[in-house]
């Protein structure tokens, strides 16, 4: 609880840049939104600014790689979502370095897991991390983004209130030569932090969850599995809960072919290690993280090696590392899970060191930066809620589609999705601002204590799909010189289509 405070002296800022769009935040969100509102207005000035120092956000820095194609095409087959996430997606694979299960699909051999019942078997496909930022790059220079690294937006200019809600017409923001001023006509906020909405309006803009729903959480990438042992010796025999593909004879195959193989399970081994050596078990716990219960272990790559005449198989794994139910907006918290998850994945190398094949493996990088999954929602003109979700509701203002991420796991209904309306990315009560990435408008845990449709945004590729509407909204409303709550929803929907968005819904 904070008891003292002190006033900060004014002082005169540099101005920077002047653009018409500001977009904050370089994930792949922001690059969408950013390249999407080059292409629907060529003439606007364009300015994406990001504070760390690559593109790519928590799919770069916190190894998220993943990008569900099972919320562009789902398990009937059926097409959800085309646009610009598919198009990061095929020019990233065009690199050549990611699993070949998704030139499979983008070739139209898929998708791989058709009728699967389980929808989340389309989730864990990795692309490859180092292709995700160089296409992020390619993409803003062919389209004429401005980008600037090292510059965290920090607070909103003097505000406008011409139109009868507050605006910020840009923003300041720290850069490494010190604080310095952005001026712009429209902003669209991907920080994933709804941070320009809670410069802007404080409270009265955002909603803060109470209910820790979703856990802030790192991969670990443990490298050096003997495959053939993991797989001959390591797998049957133990508690497992899911298994992709589905037998041994398949996920043999997967290994040569360079694909990947998912598995959940193992708390035999998880037991064996904490009981063999309780000091393991003691400084995990000491982490604060959530007991581990289970090993979410995923080829993130395979490698054939030929060593003295021998072939061997070696897996590098993405493993879901220790995650923290803390309060993500809280600096002292955030920082100490930062340091905590380190610490745990250190511990949780050892543990998976108990594992038939494991016995060499080591750890091969780890997170930039923790993932956020609950961070602060955006009050909007509507808030989406978990039974639009769930109901695969339908709006007049469609931007795009959804198809539930984390939620429709497990059922097939789930996964003929939802539309997305305009309305949750335009704010209730502020102007000049769109929001984009996963924190768009949804339902408060006042409401939905689970926060449904926050868990259903918050997968890479709806968070593309919003945000690239985010930005056709905002090049549209520089062109025609209107409010984002003023824009005409026909004309954006126009050009949504033309930059090959689904607004449709698929046939039931
Ligand atoms: C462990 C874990 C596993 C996950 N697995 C999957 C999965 O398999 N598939 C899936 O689809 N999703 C998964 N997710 C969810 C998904 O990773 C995130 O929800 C998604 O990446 C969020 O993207 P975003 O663009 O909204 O935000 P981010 O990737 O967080 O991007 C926000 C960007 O804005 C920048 N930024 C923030 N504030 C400022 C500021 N003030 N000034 C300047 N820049 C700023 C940040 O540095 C960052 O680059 C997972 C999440 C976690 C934590």
């Amino acid at each position: 609880m904070v008891t003292e405070f002190i006033t900060e002296p004014a002082k005169k800022v540099p101005v920077l840049k002047d653009v018409d769009i500001l977009v904050v935040g370089g994930s792949q969100s922001g690059v969408a939104a950013a390249v999407a509102a080059k292409r629907a207005n060529p003439d606007a000035t364009v300015l994406l600014v990001e504070q760390e120092g690559y593109l790519g956000g928590q799919s770069v820095g916190g190894m998220v790689v993943h990008w569900e194609f099972r919320e562009y095409t789902n398990n009937k087959g059926q097409v959800l979502a085309r646009g610009i996430g598919k198009e990061m997606i095929r020019r990233i694979v065009e690199k050549g370095h990611s699993d070949p299960l998704f030139k499979d699909w983008l070739d139209g051999r898929g998708p791989p897991f058709k009728d699967v019942p389980d929808g989340r078997a389309h989730a864990d496909i990795p692309l490859d991390v180092n292709d995700i930022q160089l296409v992020l790059i390619e993409m803003c220079e062919e389209a004429g983004v401005v980008v600037l690294l090292h510059a965290k937006v920090v607070g909103a200019l003097p505000l406008d209130t011409a139109t009868g809600f507050p605006a910020s017409r840009g923003a300041f923001i720290e850069t490494i030569d010190g604080r310095r001023a952005i001026k712009a006509k429209i902003i669209v906020d991907c920080s994933a932090f709804a941070d320009m909405a809670w410069y802007i309006g404080g409270k009265d803009a955002v909603i803060i969850p109470e209910s820790q729903a979703m856990s802030m959480q790192a991969y670990v990438w443990v490298d050096n599995v003997d495959l053939e042992k993991f797989v001959k010796e390591g797998i049957w025999g133990h508690s497992f809960q899911i298994l992709y593909p589905k037998d041994e004879k398949q996920i043999w195959e997967h290994v040569k072919q360079g694909k990947t193989f998912v598995i959940r399970g193992f708390a035999d081994i998880i037991n064996k290690a904490f009981d063999t050596e309780p000091d393991l078990a003691e400084a995990y716990e000491k982490t604060g993280a959530v007991p581990l219960i289970y090993f979410w272990l995923k080829t993130v790559r395979t490698r054939k090696v030929e060593c003295g005449g021998e072939t061997k198989y070696l897996g590098n794994f993405a493993i879901e590392g220790p995650q923290f139910l803390w309060r993500q907006v809280d600096p002292m918290l955030v920082s100490k899970a930062e340091l905590n998850q380190l610490k745990g994945a250190h511990i949780l190398t050892r543990v998976h060191q108990y594992l038939p094949g494991w016995e060499k493996a080591f750890l091969d990088r780890t997170v930039a930066k923790i993932g956020f999954r609950e961070t602060r929602i955006p009050i909007g003109l509507y808030a989406l809620t978990k039974h639009d979700v769930y109901s695969h509701a339908k709006f007049d203002d469609v931007i795009g589609r959804g198809s539930g991420h984390d939620i429709g796991r497990g059922n097939v209904e789930a996964e003929y999705g939802y539309d997305v309306p305009y309305r949750v990315l335009v704010p209730a009560k502020i102007d000049g601002l769109l929001f984009g990435a996963r924190t768009v408008s949804v339902e408060s845990d006042k409401n939905d204590e689970g926060l449904t449709a926050l868990n259903a945004h918050r997968g890479i590729s709806v968070a593309i799909v919003v945000s690239q509407a985010s930005g056709i909204a905002a090049a549209l409303c520089v062109k025609s010189k209107v409010e984002p709550r003023n824009l005409e929803i026909k004309k954006l929907q126009a050009e949504l289509r033309r930059q090959d968005v689904v607004l449709e819904t698929p046939r039931q």
